[in-house]
């Protein structure tokens, strides 16, 4: 009776392995030197949180349970590498050319790049800016407590990424990093959350050093995008 086998299988539902294979895509965003790098390498469970890297930029891909459900983050430190794209246009106009002769050189003649390659580097570094601005489900904006400018380009960088993203209500964290440097803070706490405020977003002190408050950070970025997700499907 080898129908009865099949009648069955008929009527079994398949699992949905599409809300498993989820990625969030959540991009760091700050100045230079408060600590994005340590803090995504604490998230991406890189040991020797204390020496200083000097790469370009680094994904991190990690799967995390907030909520008793599973989500997969892939954490984007690649905001340094826009900054770099700046000074190789700015200072070093012959290394740039190299690189865009090194992708393009084969489809595009020689005298034509030559002629335009400081344009087309400006145009690269603006281009590789709004695509971090543009591939986020969510970002993470750092500051640090002991940089009063750090915080203020903090702002900047929440309008900047308001314009980018104008309709939308993507997730914003910000976050003041090195809490643990208590004696030469110059951002309290109370100025840190009025901040987030103003600029309706979540607000969190983290310390990538003592580990403090990073695993709440990326619960909460979790948090927000299910959230916004949900309010959209409503
Ligand atoms: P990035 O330029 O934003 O990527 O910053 P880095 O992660 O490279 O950090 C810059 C410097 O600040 C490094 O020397 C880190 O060791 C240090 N740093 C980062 N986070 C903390 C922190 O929470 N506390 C302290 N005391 N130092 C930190
Ligand atoms: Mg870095």
């Amino acid at each position: 009776r080898g129908s009865c086998a099949s009648d069955s299988s008929d009527s079994v539902i398949s699992t949905g392995s599409e809300a498993e294979s989820q990625v969030y895509k959540v991009v760091l965003l700050g100045e230079h030197g408060v600590g994005k790098s340590s803090l995504a390498r604490v998230f991406g469970g890189v040991e020797d949180v204390g020496h200083d890297y000097d790469e370009a930029g680094n994904t991190y891909d990690r799967s995390l349970v907030v909520d008793e459900e599973e989500a997969s983050i892939l954490l984007y430190d690649i905001w340094e590498q826009v900054r770099a794209m700046h000074y190789l246009h700015s200072d070093l106009h012959i290394d740039g050319c190299y690189i865009y002769l090194k992708c393009f050189g084969p489809i595009i003649h020689l005298g034509f790049v030559l002629k335009c390659f400081p344009y087309v580097l400006k145009d690269n570094s603006q281009w590789l800016k709004d695509q971090c601005m543009r591939m986020g489900d969510a970002y993470i904006i750092v500051y640090s407590v002991t940089d009063k400018s750090s915080f203020e380009k903090a702002s900047e960088l929440r309008i900047q990424l308001r314009r980018a993203r104008q309709s939308e209500n993507i997730p914003i964290i910000l976050v003041g990093n090195k809490s643990d440097l208590v004696r030469s803070r110059e951002v309290s706490v109370d100025e840190g959350s009025a901040c987030a405020v103003v600029f309706d977003c979540k607000f969190i002190e983290t310390s990538a050093s003592l580990h403090h408050n990073v695993q709440d950070l990326f619960e909460g970025i979790v948090r927000q995008i299910r959230l916004r997700k949900d309010s959209k499907e409503e």
